[in-house]
């Protein structure tokens, strides 16, 4: 148990902020949230309470409505995928 844990407690760090509003041009209070490929992160990782999720859910999509945040990092960059090239 203790190697998979890669986030050591678990408490919303929006509410230890007091956050009441998530602004999607915010990015740091977003990165809490992202993971290195820009994936949303589920919240049994990240902790964040379920009000908190929801509004940081929101607050990416519209960021990535917004270009704020890339939809999809290049895979080449991270794995090259043989099978793309096929298709
Ligand atoms: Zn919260």
């Amino acid at each position: 148990m203790a190697e998979r844990r890669k986030f050591k407690k678990r408490y919303c760090k929006y509410c230890e902020q007091k956050v009441e509003f998530i602004d999607y041009k915010e990015l740091n209070s977003l990165k809490f949230s992202l993971s290195e490929r820009f994936k949303i992160m589920p919240r049994r990782l990240t902790g964040n309470c379920k009000r908190h999720q929801e509004l940081v859910t929101v607050a990416i999509k519209r960021a990535r409505q917004t270009a704020l945040i890339p939809y999809v990092i290049d895979r080449k960059k991270v794995v090259e995928n043989p099978f793309e090239i096929i298709r």
